[in-house]
Parts: C-alpha cells; structure tokens; sequence
C-alpha cells in the first residue's frame, strides 16, 4: 500500500470526488491499521492462572470466529473496510468485503495488492452489488460476523436482521455532530478548523461538523467570519491543485441537500450562506453544491436534527455553555461532539457531559487513530465492539476457557 499510495489516493478521488490531500490522509489512516493489526501477537495475548486449585491451572485463549463481512459506505472507500479487515484477517478470520455500489473502485486496487502480498486463495474475497447482495451475506449460515458502517435506517436493519440470524454484528450508523464555540475560543484557529470540519469531504463525513452552537458574545465575533471561510473555499475537481472541496456523491444526494436547505429556509432558518445552483465551468454536469451557512435555526426543525451529509453549517445562537450541552444531547445521533475554548474546566466539564462516542477539544474531526476504539452512541451505532485496536481483536475472535489439571501425584513422580 505504501508503494502504490498515490493509486490508491487518486482512486479514492476519481470514485468518490474528495480532493486528493484528503484521499491521502484517508489512504494513510487506512494503512496506520494495517500497522496496528501487525502487533497481533500482542494483542491477541490470553490470560494464564497457575494453581487456581490444586493441580489445576486455567488459561484463555482467543480463536476465530470464522468468515467476517464487511459492508462498506460510500464516503470512504479506502479506509473504512481497513477499520476490519487487518484485525479480521491478523486473528485468522477469512473476510469478505462488500464495498458500496457506488465507490467500488479502490478496493479492486487493494484486493489485487492483498492477492500480490501472498494471501491464499479464498482468505480475502471482495465482492460487489448492493441491498440483494448484502441480504444475502446476512441470511448466509456460513458467515458468523457482519460489520457494517453507513446510514442509520440501514445500520438498525443490518444489526437487528443480522442478530436475529445468530451472527455477532456491530453497526455505526448516521450522525449530526454538534460543536460548541465559547467567546474565549481562538478565533483564527477555531474558524479554519471549523470550516474544514463542515466542509471537507463536501460534508459527506460521519464527523462532519453539521451544527454550530455559538455561545453568547461568540456569536458577533465568529458569525462574520465562518461566512468569509465559507464563500472563499475554493471548489472544483479534486484532482486540481488548490482546489479544496468536491462534488457530492450523486446527483440524488446533491438533490436531496439542496431540498433541506430549502425546507431549512421554510422553517425560518436565515440563509448567510447559499451554495446552491453552483455551477463550476468545465464541470457543468458535477454534483457541486457551495459551503452552505444558515444561521438561527429553530433547534426543533428538520435542518437542525436530520443528517444532511453535504457541506451545510446550521448556527444556533444560546446564551450559556449549560444550554448549548443540553442542545448537545438533545440530538438522536451521539457521532461526536465538539468544543473550542481556551477554559480547561469548560472543556472538562463538556468531555465529562458531552453524550457522544468521539469528543474534541479544539478538534473538528475527532476520528481516532488505529489504536483506539471508533466509538458512537445513540442512533449512530449499534452493538457493543467497536471499530479499530483491541476493540476489533475482540469482536474477530471468541475466547475459549481451558481448565487443566495435572494432578500433584503425577508432577512428583519427576
Ligand atoms: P448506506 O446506508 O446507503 O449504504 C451503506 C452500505 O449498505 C452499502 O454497502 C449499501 O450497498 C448497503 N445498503 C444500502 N441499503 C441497504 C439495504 N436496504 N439493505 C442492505 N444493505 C443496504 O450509506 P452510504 O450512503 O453509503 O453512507 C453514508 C452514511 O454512512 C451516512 O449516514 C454516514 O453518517 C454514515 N457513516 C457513518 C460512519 C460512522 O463511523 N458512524 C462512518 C462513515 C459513514
């Protein structure tokens, strides 16, 4: 992978439409769990107790759990199915992944990698289609663990049918990540990250920033200039130098984001911000849709509580950092949440408070790296194991309790 990582990234691209730095950065967070799966043998370590009676010792060890799929989502077409599938084969499982129909590109280059590293037939299988394809993988007896990521409807109906059929599953699903600005934020710092977390990956990311909940004074200081950030993000072909933003996924998706900004307007919400009708010359037929800002948003509309997975920033307006953590969790999703300030006990306050699986503290993408659990709560994931290190180890292997006894009578005989 780290030979052929410029294949890989402008594939990542050329499929999915992400700029090529943020194609890299994916590549690269897809490799780290490569990394991390190659300490198996520390991982995968079990428990030994000599003597637990007399003659008796007891050990654990942990085995596979057999045939593991992966279902894979569009935004992330090279580092999603490498949140499984190292740890999956590092503990001896065989996988099969079932990359979206819509990205499924950059996993041919991978598999044909896999296959050159000497897999044998049959370890890793790729496989291809969509909902048909997946229903049948679920109701398969011969597979025994599913891991799913994309969309909450669909993650509820993967681990619910998947569990019903005895399979052990877990699930990420939707998000709409919130993050709180407090006046004594940075606001040079604040608002660059601010902007790459709304509008990188064309919003199109599970931790993407989605809501702004800007704290009493924040809300003359920031407003202004998260507009400035907006309009000057350059958008185009990814694959272009300088440009910083891409299209959407598709045609449907660019449709659907611009009807909520519409229902977003009809529910009040003022528009700062309007990136739709975007036409990019050379690329009239590109699912562009500008950084998009709505400002004043009722916190019970649609705009502030639906996933709009495109680059629009909803801002809430509140007066203390108490109300802006109960707008936090009063969301469906717990994805990740965020917080910028300068105060230590305002963000340990908001860590300890926050109701989300991924929290940051001056961070706009909260992702974690390959050494610690992909976490989320509420709607945004079903089941208990996460993604990633030791979490993934556990999920791709059972435990198996030996009791042992080699009897006094029989030691001393040496
Ligand atoms: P999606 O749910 O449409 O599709 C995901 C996968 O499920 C695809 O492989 C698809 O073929 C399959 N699928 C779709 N409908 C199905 C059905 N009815 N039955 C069985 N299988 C079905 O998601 P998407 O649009 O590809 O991805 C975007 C979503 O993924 C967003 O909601 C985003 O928040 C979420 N996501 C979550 C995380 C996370 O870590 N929580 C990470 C990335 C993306």
């Amino acid at each position: 992978m780290e030979e052929h990582f410029e294949d890989l990234a402008r594939t990542v691209t050329l499929e999915n439409g992400k700029i090529l730095d943020e194609a890299r950065g994916e590549i690269r967070r897809a490799i780290e769990n490569v990394e991390v799966a190659c300490g198996i043998p520390t991982l995968m370590m079990g428990d030994f107790s000599e003597d637990v009676a007399r003659g008796i010792d007891e050990y654990m060890i942990r085995q596979p759990v057999g045939v593991a799929v992966m279902i894979c989502p569009f935004n992330f077409p090279g580092m999603i199915p490498f949140w499984y599938l190292p740890y999956a084969l590092a503990c001896g499982n065989t996988v099969i992944v079932k990359p979206s129909e819509r990205t499924p590109l950059t996993m041919q280059i991978a598999f044909r990698l896999i296959e050159q590293a000497g897999f044998p037939p049959g370890v890793a299988n790729l496989v291809n289609g969509s909902a048909d394809t997946v229903n049948a993988l679920l109701d398969h007896p011969g597979i025994q663990a599913v891991t799913f990521v994309g969309s909450t409807t669909t993650a509820r109906h993967i681990y619910t049918h998947a569990s019903a059929c005895g399979k052990r599953v877990q699930a990420q699903g939707g998000a709409k990540n919130p993050i709180i600005i407090l006046p004594d934020a940075d606001p040079g710092l604040t608002i660059n990250i601010v902007a790459d977390s709304a509008f990188g990956n064309a919003g199109q990311r599970c931790l993407a920033a989605s809501l702004a909940i800007l704290v009493g004074k924040a809300s003359q200081e920031f407003t202004p200039i998260l507009v400035e950030a907006a309009v000057h993000r350059v958008v185009g072909n990814g694959l272009e130098a300088g440009v910083q933003m891409g299209p959407v996924i598709t045609r449907q998706s660019k449709e659907r984001i611009e009807a909520l900004i519409q229902k977003g307007v009809e529910e009040g919400a003022e528009m700062v911000c309007d990136g739709r009708n975007t036409v990019i010359p050379g690329y009239e037929k590109g699912n562009f849709i500008r950084p998009t800002i709505l400002s004043d948003l009722n916190p019970g509309s649609s705009l502030a509580r639906t996933e709009i997975f495109g680059p629009v920033l909803g801002l809430i307006h509140v007066e203390t950092i108490n109300e802006a953590i109960a707008l936090v969790n009063q969301g469906e999703y717990g994805n990740m949440a965020c917080l910028f300030t300068n105060s230590g006990a305002a963000a340990r306050k908001f860590r300890s408070e926050a109701q989300a699986g991924n929290i940051g503290i001056n961070i706009g993408v909260a992702a974690p790296m390959a050494f610690y659990p992909f976490s989320g709560w509420k709607n945004s994931f079903f089941g208990t194991l996460h993604a990633q290190g030791k979490h993934a180890v556990e999920f791709f292997t059972q435990t198996k309790v030996v009791v042992e006894r080699w009897h006094d009578e029989w030691t001393r005989k040496f």
